[in-house]
């Protein structure tokens, strides 16, 4: 019998409670999501407490007062940031790694699927060759593909930035519609926020190629090396792609990194539709995804692909340490054979990034493909661009709706209008916040060319297209309820 409190051994009645509970979360009948603060907080707000209740109060709790005041992410109408529910497959998968291997290291099969499905993932968005290293997300991701652009920038000039730092000024060159964790990279690995540059878009958000060979020019007059070209495949806000091909081959041209940040947008490849758009993707040098973005992860799950990690080893490696190159290592005699688990490592993912321990993310990303297959994800990605697809057409036409921006992907940048307003930033801010109120049917806002944009993105494996021509019954119902309530004395 074991002695610690907190081993009770019952994983099958409490899980298969707790799944109950969470098929129940799914349904988003519980009266007091919609009222954070009323009820649940008296509830779980208590002092430390000395004495424990005991696993079966604990999940009593969870059920009652944590799971039906949970978010509104994994709603289908939510469509507000580019995060998803995780689908059951990967919950089932993530709930096995967190029992049965905790840790991504060691011959386990949990290790071999970190390293298939990265291959998968590669194979499936035609990254030929590339190989990959999973990281929390994709600001994670970013940091590391920029990290391998200033070991390969340096190294040319014969340094080693990793070791002995920069004795020079580069310039990183992305869009106004860049994600901000490419600042913030810059930031982390010393070359400065403002090595950013921020190349100016055209009017559908895709970076300017006559303003970026301007500011590379004036870099170099300036002695400033320019070190890589950042280029969104789906940028957050519009879901517009840069011109991939050109900027690659300016890059190349030019002897500098191509990075590709698909963290949303990758995945928009599989849609033949829009396919041709990622046409010089085989240019970059390093490209990255988040599989819980529209592959249907939780948080916690992405990837940076490059062409060859030793360059990742050489940008991160953490340096030998006793406490994990004693713990496993074999007699010479048998170095070669591995009979146990904990004979070897396997794959070093802990020099290829910045996580030591970290949690078995392929098992993931392979439940995800597993179960549906790429025709699986195909449907999947289709389906949603056809919904932003679906509110361009209806906004088009309706005299009270604006589109704002032709969607690319999923994304789909509009507004409402009335001849009777003026501000119509205004109204449509207002309209926002009622809509979220609502708790239905949620996208977020966003700026296009100046104008506040409704933007529902939509990537959540739960959202259909009856969810987008919800958003916009609601969004012409509460424009006309504003109006009308705006016109009163
Ligand atoms: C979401 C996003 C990121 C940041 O990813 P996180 O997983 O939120 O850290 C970076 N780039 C783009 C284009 C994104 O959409």
């Amino acid at each position: 019998m074991p002695t610690d409190p907190a081993e009770t051994g019952r994983l099958q009645p409490l899980l298969s409670q707790l799944g109950a509970g969470l098929d129940d979360f799914l349904k988003f009948e519980h009266p007091d999501a919609l009222h954070p603060g009323r009820r649940w907080r008296e509830h779980l707000d208590i002092a430390l407490p000395r004495t424990g209740i005991g696993i079966d109060a604990v999940a009593d709790e969870l059920l009652r007062h944590v799971v039906p005041n949970g978010s509104s992410v994994p709603r289908p109408g939510f469509s507000a940031f580019i995060t998803t529910g995780g689908t059951t497959a990967a919950a089932l998968a993530a709930t096995a790694a967190g029992i049965a291997s905790p840790q991504r290291y060691g011959h386990t099969a949990f290790n071999f699927l970190e390293e298939l499905s990265l291959r998968w993932l590669a194979d499936m968005f035609g990254l030929v060759s590339m190989q990959g290293v999973y990281s929390s997300g994709g600001s994670v991701a970013n940091l590391l593909a920029l990290g391998a652009a200033r070991q390969s920038a340096f190294e040319r000039l014969g340094r080693d930035p990793a070791a002995d730092g920069m004795d020079r000024s580069v310039a990183v060159y992305a869009t106004t519609e860049a994600h901000h964790t490419i600042q913030r990279s810059a930031g982390v690995l010393g070359l400065g926020r403002r090595a950013v540059r921020a190349i100016a878009c055209d009017e559908r958000g895709r970076m300017r190629v006559d303003a970026l060979c301007r500011a590379m020019a004036e870099d170099r007059r300036a002695g400033v090396l320019p070190m890589a070209i950042v280029a969104s495949a789906g940028t957050t806000n519009t879901g517009a792609i840069d011109p991939l091909r050109s900027l690659g081959e300016i890059a190349r041209e030019n002897g500098v990194w191509f990075h590709v940040d698909g963290a949303y947008g990758l995945p928009g490849r599989l849609d033949d539709r829009v396919a041709p758009l990622y046409e010089g993707l085989g240019l970059a040098d390093s490209v990255i995804v988040d599989p819980h973005k529209w592959l249907g992860a939780a948080v916690g799950v992405a990837v940076t692909f490059v062409r060859d990690r030793e360059l990742l080893r050489r940008a991160f490696t953490q340096e030998p340490a006793a406490y994990l190159e004693g713990s496993m290592q074999r007699p010479d005699d048998e170095a070669a054979r591995i009979e146990h688990s904990m004979d070897d490592m396997g794959v070093p993912y802990y020099d290829f990034g910045v996580e030591l321990s970290a949690p078995s993310r392929g098992v993931v990303v392979w439940a995800l493909i597993r179960e549906i297959g790429v025709s699986g994800m195909t449907q999947r990605i289709r389906r949603h661009n056809d919904m932003a697809t679906h509110i361009a057409r209806v906004a088009r036409a309706h005299p009270n709706l604006e589109l704002l921006q032709e969607p690319t992907l999923s994304i789909c940048c509009f507004r409402y209008v009335s001849p009777e307003v003026r501000d119509l930033d205004g109204l449509n801010q207002r309209l926002h916040r009622r809509l979220t109120r609502e708790n239905r049917n949620m996208p977020s806002t966003t700026r296009v060319n100046g104008a506040l944009a409704l933007r529902p993105c939509f990537v959540g494996a739960r959202s259909e297209m009856p969810h987008a021509q919800a958003l916009v019954d609601d969004v012409l119902r509460i424009g006309a309820e504003l109006v009308r309530e705006s016109a009163l004395p």
